[in-house]
């Protein structure tokens, strides 16, 4: 699922491409992708693009005087540029098209799950918003709060929307493992020392992970955006060797995902066994990622 980074990149690219410009039409796929009702999406049809957000982990356009467009690219939409409209298919589940040229969202799977919504006020924007603390603008006062609000496993805890937001299952493993800390270790046992760490730890990474991904989009859009990326310490690295120590990276099942951490990092040299941990984190999870994204804020 595309996290802050990668939502950061695409709004930086959209921003060079659509500000000012107009929309001249959104054309639907499938009339599944628009999850609202009202206003119709031909009402956004011939309006200027004012200004470009992240809500979330999701990509907010607004049109004047005051629409905008959200999508939520869920695990498996991704965002793409094309100088002239392209064809909708199985594939393409919807264009976007804009004077400048057009962006195209595709899914890939049999599991739709991207979402669009129009809106016309700040107040529904914020509405759709999960409403987790935005860690980049938040102190280490604001961050433990939110951290320790509920006891919950740290990996949980890091990419729950609600209490963090932007960050998913990917960033979550970096971010323990630059703090070495075990993503099953939950928040109300943590030392004051452990939170610094891990508030830190989360700031750098989101930080090192937006500024390359920006600098990769001054020339190119977005194009690759992928959970797996060259130069990630543990995530997706199960079995090869942790940078930091040589150990190789460990994983836990869990949910219909998997948590990828060093052991002699993170948990003590312990290698715990992956059922009865994927238990303990299963338990602390709704069934699926998907689930948790979706769950409405209390
Ligand atoms: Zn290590």
């Amino acid at each position: 699922m595309p996290e802050l980074p990668d939502i950061a990149a695409y709004l930086y690219a959209l921003e060079r491409r659509i500000l000012g410009a107009n929309l001249e039409a959104v054309r639907l796929g499938t009339p599944f992708l628009l999850r609202s009702v009202k206003p119709p999406l031909v009402e956004t049809h011939g309006r200027k693009v004012a200004r470009l957000r992240r809500i979330g982990k999701r990509i907010a356009i607004g049109l004047e005087p005051g629409y905008w467009l959200v999508l939520h690219l869920m695990i498996a939409g991704r965002l793409h540029w094309h100088k002239q409209p392209p064809k909708l298919s199985k594939r393409v589940i919807a264009s976007f098209d804009f004077s400048t040229g057009s962006l195209s969202l595709t899914e890939a799977g049999s599991k739709k799950r991207a979402s669009l919504h129009v809106v016309e006020s700040e107040k529904e924007l914020i509405g759709l918003d999960p409403g987790g603390l935005e860690v980049m603008e938040a102190d280490l006062f604001a961050f433990k709060a939110a951290l320790t609000a509920q006891n919950h496993t740290l990996k949980r805890a890091l990419t729950d929307p609600h209490i963090f937001s932007g960050i998913g299952n990917a960033y979550s493993d970096e971010i323990l493992h630059r703090a070495k800390l075990s993503p099953i270790a939950l928040t109300s046992k943590l030392t004051p020392a452990q939170i610094q760490g891990l508030f830190e730890a989360v700031r750098l990474t989101i930080e090192e992970w937006t500024a390359r991904f920006i600098g990769e989009a001054q020339d190119t859009f977005p194009e690759h955006v992928t959970a797996f990326r060259e130069g990630m310490a543990v995530h997706g690295r199960y079995g090869e060797p942790c940078p930091r120590c040589g150990t190789k990276v460990q994983r836990i099942r869990y949910a219909d995902n998997e948590t990828n951490y060093c052991p002699t990092c993170q948990t003590g040299g312990r290698l715990l066994a992956d059922r009865a941990l994927s238990r303990l984190l299963r338990e602390d999870w709704p069934r699926t990622l998907d689930e948790l994204e979706a769950i409405k804020r209390p």
